[in-house]
């Protein structure tokens, strides 16, 4: 997706900058690179290892407990795992206030998908390999180069593996973290990593809402009860209205009919239909306003089909009423980054030190919570190079991991600050 005009920052703070210049010249930061190159073979070991563990939404049960096993042998302390299942371990720091790093550990295949995880070569396949194995795998990395280098870093940094990002899970892992008072107002900075690549940077959240609508009637035969309520009518009259609602292009904003469903055959007025309806937008003042804008098309179709109900129905025949429900089946919130806000300025001081081209870009991530509350979050990827997320046929390529964990090495560590 191209950045959005105005997202791009024409200046870098030049504190900043040398802050991360700095950071690249000193000793430590020199062998955590060269220890990267040495330890891949080891991160396609784990990125493996964790692939094989089944993690659908609402199962990622198996897979916390690797991880925090994992987290435990890298020396992280304490690790703990909350009651849904996010899996967290501190290492420490010396100032107040967090910043994390974090990974969902959730894929979005089914309990009983068959995972036939394998390596040729460079490159990796199986089901969630790369999303959210690559993520997975970089705050491990992560976790692993400062224990093997000893780096010190000013505020704790905290590495989550959390659950629920994706479809049904409704981002409920980072919902419940920043839910926690104690959570939410100490961690000042969030770094979200989702899936392969060096050359994205996330800082704009595409909020959704998801509906399933349900109309129902008292149905009847097509003959003999006409002029009873038809369900079907009333979602044709609302969603007839609806899509007539005006959306801005910018904040972009967009909206569909994806399912529609309902009756039982061609001489029966139908007892019930349905329809699944998506909502999306960076702006949550849009979302609530085509929100509202669905309500009132239902409202009004109901009303148009009971009053053509009562035209139709003969007199001896009373029509019965026709009912619509409205349940929300998904809400992801949205929200943007100030241009200027610090994190911006150390992720793209550090792609400038590395000489990565990367391109702001909206999406729906775990970093939606954060961003959504107003606190600063951008969602990047793992390394390396990945494709067919969320197919069979998923796979993840290695090489150039060490450009992606170079990079979020320097951005932790810049956001963090240096130790005294
Ligand atoms: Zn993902």
């Amino acid at each position: 997706m191209p950045p959005r005009p105005g997202a791009e920052v024409s200046e870098l703070f030049p504190s900043v900058q040398q802050e991360i210049v700095n950071l690249c010249a000193s000793p430590e930061v020199r062998s955590a690179f060269t220890w990267f190159r040495a330890q891949e073979p080891q991160f396609a070991q784990w990125q493996l290892e964790l692939a094989r563990i089944a993690a659908p939404p609402f199962g990622e049960g198996a897979r916390g407990a690797w991880l925090a096993e994992k987290f435990q042998q890298l020396g992280l302390e304490p690790v703990q795992t909350d009651e849904v299942g996010n899996v967290f371990g501190t290492h420490a720091g010396y100032g107040h206030g967090y910043v994390t790093v974090s990974a969902h550990l959730d894929t979005v295949f089914p309990a009983g998908t068959p995972l036939n995880v394998r390596q040729q070569g460079s490159r990796l396949y199986g089901p969630g390999v790369s999303d959210n194995g690559a993520g997975v795998t970089a705050i491990l990395a992560i976790a692993a180069v400062l224990q093997a280098t000893g780096l010190r870093h000013a505020l704790p940094l905290l590495f989550i593996g959390n659950v629920g990002e994706e479809g049904e899970g409704d981002l409920r892992g980072m919902r419940h973290i920043f839910s926690a008072p104690c959570w939410k107002d100490s961690i000042h900075y969030s770094l979200v990593l989702d899936g392969a690549g060096s050359d994205t940077i996330v800082a704009e959240a595409l909020g959704s809402r998801r509906f399933e609508v349900i109309v129902r009637g008292p149905g009847g035969h097509s003959w003999s009860d006409f002029g009873s309520p038809n369900p079907i009518v009333v979602l044709a009259r609302a969603i007839h209205a609806f899509v007539q609602t005006p959306v801005p292009a910018s904040p972009k904003t967009s909206f569909n009919v994806g399912v529609i469903r309902g009756g039982t055959s061609v001489n029966s007025i139908p007892e019930s239909a349905s329809m699944r309806v998506d909502i999306r937008s960076t702006s949550m003042a849009e979302m609530e306003r085509l929100e509202r804008s669905l309500r009132h098309a239902l409202d009004q179709a109901v009303e148009q089909e009971s009053q053509a109900t009562g035209a139709r129905a003969s007199s001896q025949r009373r029509p019965f009423g026709v009912s619509c429900e409205l349940v929300a089946i998904g809400n992801r919130p949205a929200g943007e980054l100030h241009p200027n806000a610090h994190i911006m300025q150390v992720i793209r001081a550090v792609d400038a030190q590395l000489a990565n081209a990367a391109q702001v870009q909206r999406a729906s991530t775990d970093a939606n919570i954060p961003l959504s509350l107003g606190l600063e979050a951008i969602a990047i990827g793992g390394g390396g190079a990945g494709g067919g997320a969320h197919t069979l046929q998923e796979w993840f390529d290695c090489s150039g991991r060490e450009l992606g964990l170079k990079r979020i090495l320097l951005t932790l560590l810049g956001l963090s600050g240096r130790a005294r």
